[in-house]
């Protein structure tokens, strides 16, 4: 299929060592190719990307970040019209509450932001700074995770503590996955044949990071996710909520620093830490079928208390038109929707096993039975939202 004519955005998400890329045709909506640069800085870097449905690789040893972005121009077909690239940046502050041109002024700004995100934000800015050098004639855009949530109100972005840790330090709920939540809210809405702003959903973002979100009329009145990515549900290797007394009852029980035991609640603990086999959902829901108590245990903890989530965000609604599953846990395992579900009977809400079973692929997704809340499967898309979004910025 030809795109001639058609305008690219290339959509580049920046990890501490590796670079996804997706080159999204603006018209036909869709990914002309995907891939990513890993191991940067590494004798085994490597480029590896999907054209035309056909996988590729090529070594890039000790490429850095810059050289790894420069080898992709390359890889993109020769009849691309890029416009734009679009970054994904993790934290915005109360600085972004939607994207932009990014100039030297809005580098500074994300500088100040890192603060707060200093696992994510350091590295979206080296990803910037590399795409700047590869590509010096394009304007570049920020897309923020934190942006869509910046409409939450304050009582209930604000953490009862002291107020002045709010003004002086920016303690508060921030909210992450909101190009996601936002993508899959359209979506949604789209589906029910419904206005945006006329309908209330929750949204359970479950990938690695796993997030939920009240959506009003469009849009985030409140989420799961905090002034990090640690708080809310149970995650990958994330504890989610614990009692922040824990912090230093086990500091002192095990004889740790603070820093070994943020480290423990952000990569040894949720799924993994539960298990004590793995953070991958897919590999507990098969351990669990052959009787792994630990798995089992996992998996139960997981839906329970994303099912409690979802209740304690229904008080941010006006009503519940929907609640929706997305993500790789969310699109993918019936296990875990019907587990969470059966939690939510005080809602009314029936599952229809062999539409979950299917993983409601229909053309609405839905996977409860009529007459009761509609409880959907809605794949996200958040490289298509960020080149929607990329798109957007540069037309206004
Ligand atoms: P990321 O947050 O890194 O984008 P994904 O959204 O791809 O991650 O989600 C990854 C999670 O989805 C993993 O826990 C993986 O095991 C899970 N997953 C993917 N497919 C399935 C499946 N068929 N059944 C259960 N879990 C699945």
């Amino acid at each position: 299929m030809t795109t001639e004519g058609h305008d690219c955005v290339l959509v580049i998400n920046c990890g501490s060592s590796s670079v996804k890329f997706a080159l999204i045709d603006l018209t036909r909506e869709a990914p002309r190719i995907t891939g990513l640069v890993e191991c940067v800085n590494s004798p085994v870097a490597l480029l590896t990307w999907k054209l035309d449905g056909k996988k590729h690789s090529k070594p890039l040893p000790d490429a850095t970040l810059t050289e790894g972005l420069a080898e992709v121009i390359a890889v993109l077909p020769a009849d691309v019209e890029l416009i734009a690239v679009g970054h994904r940046v993790v934290h915005g502050a109360e600085e972004f509450s939607g994207s932009v041109i990014i100039n030297d002024r809005v580098l500074e700004s994300l500088e100040r932001c890192s603060a707060l995100a200093p696992l994510h934000n350091p590295v979206n800015i080296a990803g910037i700074r590399a795409a700047q050098k590869v590509f010096p004639e394009l304007p570049q855009v920020g897309v923020f995770d934190t942006a869509f949530h910046q409409t939450i109100p304050e009582h209930a972005y604000l953490y009862a503590v002291p107020y002045a840790w709010y003004q002086e330090h920016g303690v508060r709920r921030y909210g992450f996955h909101g190009t996601s939540h936002r993508y899959v809210a359209n979506e949604t809405a789209r589906r029910l044949n419904r206005k945006s702003e006329e309908t209330s959903m929750i949204i359970a973002h479950l990938g690695n990071g796993c997030s939920a979100c009240a959506i009003e009329a469009g849009k985030s009145v409140d989420t799961t996710m905090g002034i990090s990515p640690l708080e809310g549900l149970v995650m990958g290797t994330r504890s989610g909520d614990v009692d922040p007394a824990l912090h230093e009852f086990i500091s002192k029980a095990l004889g740790w620093s603070l820093d070994r035991v943020m480290t423990a609640l952000n990569k040894e603990s949720g799924l993994l830490g539960l298990s004590g086999k793995s953070n991958d959902m897919r590999t507990l829901v098969e351990a669990a079928a052959a009787d792994d108590p630990h798995a089992k245990i996992a998996i139960e903890v997981f839906a329970y208390r994303l099912a409690k989530s979802i209740m304690s965000l229904t008080a941010a609604l006006s009503k519940l038109d929907a609640i929706v599953f997305t993500g790789g846990i969310g699109e993918n395992s019936c296990k875990v929707r019907a587990r969470t579900l059966e939690h939510l009977q005080v809602l009314g809400i029936e599952v229809d096993s062999s539409l979950n079973a299917v993983n409601g692929e229909s053309n609405t997704g839905r996977i409860t039975k009529e007459g009761c809340v509609p409880c959907l499967v809605v794949p996200t898309n958040e490289e298509l939202m960020i080149a929607r979004e990329t798109s957007t910025i540069l037309k206004s």
